[in-house]
């Protein structure tokens, strides 16, 4: 399953990104870790992102463009990915179709700027593997320090008040256009952002569960009584994803079959 998860920043997509990564079993991609790490190292792409980054400005497409396309040939991409934080403008969602590239579902998360703008203040980042936490939504046992790695949490720059309010600028004129791009296309999920991480992650689970009901009918049309036998086994949503997976090796296969 392909994902991208759409929002302004500090919506949530990183910690939807982390749950969801172990519930589809599939890699998060995100070119904000990606560039934060290239930073750190001083590498010649983290030289030319700094500056950007630091100033709540966008880091040009081309450079963006160079680290998926880079990122999605490695293999643990094989099975699906969920995009976090890219694309996020037309021209990085134009470079991915014209690299062949495309998605089973676009969840944008909706929040108001106001609430983005309180909550931003007690964000707080792994300095080492990238992790998110919040002060009071999402503490870590122990305080400052990472849970799954052990490094130490810190505040990024970008979070400052000042930089947030340019980035929610940026935001509305550059990223919010994708909303309209992909409805386009027919795969826009709006996710109303709810008052727990929790009750957020439902309604994107409700929202992948609504459209695998169609799937599971195809997939007994495309395998008759095998698949029957699967879907009552498919008890958890676990399962009903990765026949989703399963369904587009049949499609694939039927495809392969025609062109013969
Ligand atoms: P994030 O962690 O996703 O909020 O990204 C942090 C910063 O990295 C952003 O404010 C941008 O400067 C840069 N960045 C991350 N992803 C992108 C992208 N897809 N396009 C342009 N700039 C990006």
């Amino acid at each position: 399953m392909k994902l991208i998860l759409l929002g302004a920043p500090g919506a949530g997509k990183g910690t939807q990104a982390e749950i969801l990564k172990k519930k589809l079993e599939i890699p998060t991609i995100s070119t904000g870790n990606i560039l934060r790490a290239a930073v750190k190292n001083g590498t010649p792409t983290g030289l030319k992102a700094k500056e950007y980054m630091d100033a709540g400005k966008l880091v040009p497409d081309e450079v963006i463009i160079g680290i998926i396309n880079d990122r999605l040939q490695e293999p643990d991409c094989a099975n699906g990915y969920i995009l976090d934080g890219v694309p996020r403008t037309i021209g990085q969602a134009e470079a991915l179709d014209q690299a062949g590239v495309t998605f089973d579902h676009v969840l944008s998360i909706e929040i108001s700027d106001a609430e983005i703008e309180e909550r931003m203040e007690g964000r707080r980042v792994c300095s080492t593997c990238g992790a998110p936490y919040h002060i009071h939504a999402k503490p870590p046992k122990q305080e400052g320090i990472c849970d799954s790695c052990g490094g130490v949490l810190m505040q990024r720059d970008d979070d400052r008040p000042e930089t947030v309010r340019h980035r929610l600028e940026v935001y509305h004129s550059e990223t919010e256009p994708l909303k309209g791009y992909y409805e386009s296309k027919g795969i826009l999920n709006p996710i109303p952002n709810q008052p727990t991480i929790e009750g957020t992650t439902e309604v994107i689970m409700e929202a992948l569960k609504a459209e695998n009901g169609e799937l599971f009918a195809k997939l007994m049309a495309a395998e008759g009584e095998n698949a029957n036998m699967r879907m009552e086994k498919a008890a958890d949503e676990l399962t009903i994803l990765k026949l989703k997976a399963r369904l587009y090796d049949v499609l694939l296969g039927d495809q392969e079959e025609n062109r013969q």
